[in-house]
């Protein structure tokens, strides 16, 4: 298993972070990937990287915090790429749902991202929140531009157009959920292009909603969309964890 989206950095995990990772391990984790919400965010997640083995990081500026961000911001994202244990941009996106930056500043940064995913080489990491139609569009117009949609909560348009740009599907702990309306798109996606991620620590799956998430619970998700899928969970998890290192070009163990 491999959870392809948490955020080690999240101060939930300021005081027991090395037992946090030491369960991941042990539930059978083969990597992680901490994602970076802001230029300084980067700089916490490389830390961790460059301190374990398995896990990596992401460099980027989240729609939430896209107002807020500096030029300078931007120039320290792209100068992460430099170092190996940086595997993605992101996240990026658009979040209409709580529209914490203006749309129009959301939109060119998430733009600045495709772009800059498009010159480096490098996959993007995106977020979309009630932002289908939109993220759509900037799909389209960045046809060399490789992500995937993280925590996949949009329709069927936006599904069908990130898989026909190649780009990967990714679900959290909410498909654990009763309320889960999509597992036809658990089902639906191309076994090489889906991932599993925990978000934590947002987002707990079931049976730890409620509390805390940690890597450890991708478990639990991987579970669900093996179900979905109608596959062995060993499958699942094998193709995930091999998605995974696809995706973010990751070296072989
Ligand atoms: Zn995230």
């Amino acid at each position: 298993m491999f959870d392809s989206h948490c955020h080690l950095t999240d101060e939930r995990f300021r005081d027991d972070l090395a037992e946090v990772i030491a369960r991941a391990w042990r539930a059978g984790l083969e990597g992680i990937v901490t994602i970076a919400s802001d230029a300084d965010d980067a700089e916490r997640a490389l830390a961790i990287a460059t301190s374990h083995d398995r896990i990596w990081c992401t460099a980027g500026i989240h729609p939430h915090v896209a107002a807020a961000a500096t030029a300078a911001d931007a120039d320290r994202v792209l100068a992460a790429l430099a170092h190996e244990r940086v595997v993605a941009l992101g996240e990026t996106g658009l979040d209409y749902h709580y529209d914490n930056s203006p749309r129009d500043v959301q939109r060119s940064r998430f733009e600045w991202h495709l772009q800059a995913a498009v010159e480096t080489g490098y996959p993007v990491v995106v977020h979309s929140r009630e932002a289908d139609a939109d993220t759509v569009a900037l799909i389209r117009a960045h046809p060399a531009a490789i992500g995937v949609l993280h925590c996949f909560s949009g329709g069927r348009d936006l599904f069908d157009a990130a898989l026909a740009a190649g780009w990967y599907i990714s679900f959290a702990g909410m498909i654990t959920f009763r309320t889960f309306d999509g597992p036809h798109l658990v089902a639906a996606t191309p076994a090489d292009r889906l991932l599993l991620e925990t978000d934590s620590p947002y987002l707990a799956p079931v049976p730890h909603r409620g509390h805390r998430n940690e890597p450890a619970y991708v478990a639990e998700t991987w579970r669900a969309a093996a179900h979905f899928r109608d596959e062995l969970p060993e499958f699942t998890a094998r193709l995930v964890a091999d998605n995974a290192r696809r995706f973010y070009r990751l070296p072989a163990d």
